[in-house]
């Protein structure tokens, strides 16, 4: 599905300020609040907006960031990636298409990564492991980029799945919902009708 104008500019404009008002949003954009509201609403339920977190500085709490890269099997890489992803000094996980896996880590005053590191040696699947003490941090802002053009792969509002072909599409409360086919549309729609229900009481 593609994003249009209204979309890009929402996005765009809680990237920068994630405090922003639906009005002040509205204006600038040049739509009416409702409208922001139900396409924020759209945005979250599709997986785009994930969430809405303080961007608090590490560096300036005197926390070290440390870059891993693990080389392993090909086929052990989502498994030691989701081992990685235990630890809270672990802030970031990704897989490369390559068998390793990267990790950035924040290790605070008291904190250590060599237990960690340790943990991650101890696997037989790992075949090597290389540590990155971050010296500076030049640039950190939001992965997206938010352009004009953007598109997005539809997943179900219920089951959270891509839609793979025609979605089911229902529109209540002014927006449009979709689902990837009729059972999760039946489940969603007695979900919605609860909560409106416990709303009004
Ligand atoms: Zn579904």
């Amino acid at each position: 599905m593609d994003l249009d104008d209204t979309d890009v500019h929402i996005l765009k404009g809680i990237q920068d300020d994630a405090r922003v008002s639906y009005r002040t949003l509205a204006k600038k954009i040049g739509v009416s609040v409702p409208t922001i509201s139900a396409r924020v609403s759209t945005l979250q339920e599709l997986g785009i907006i994930r969430g809405y977190r303080t961007d608090i500085d590490p560096q300036r709490l005197d926390e070290e960031q440390v870059l891993v890269v693990v080389k392993c099997t090909p086929a052990a890489k989502s498994e030691i990636a989701s081992a990685l992803a235990e630890f809270e000094e672990v802030r970031w996980v990704g897989t490369a298409r390559e068998p390793k896996v990267i990790a950035l880590a924040t290790v605070t005053s008291e904190g250590r990564i060599e237990p960690l590191l340790d943990q991650v040696s101890q696997v037989p699947e790992v075949l090597d492991y290389e540590c990155l003490d971050i010296a500076s941090v030049v640039k950190d802002v939001s992965a997206a980029i938010i352009t004009e053009g953007l598109s997005t792969t539809l997943i179900c509002f219920q089951c959270k799945d891509p839609i793979h072909g025609e979605p089911v599409k229902v529109k209540m409360d002014r927006r449009d919902h979709y689902f990837c086919c009729h059972s999760c549309e039946r489940l969603y729609i007695e979900r919605y009708q609860r909560i409106k229900e416990k709303a009004q009481v």
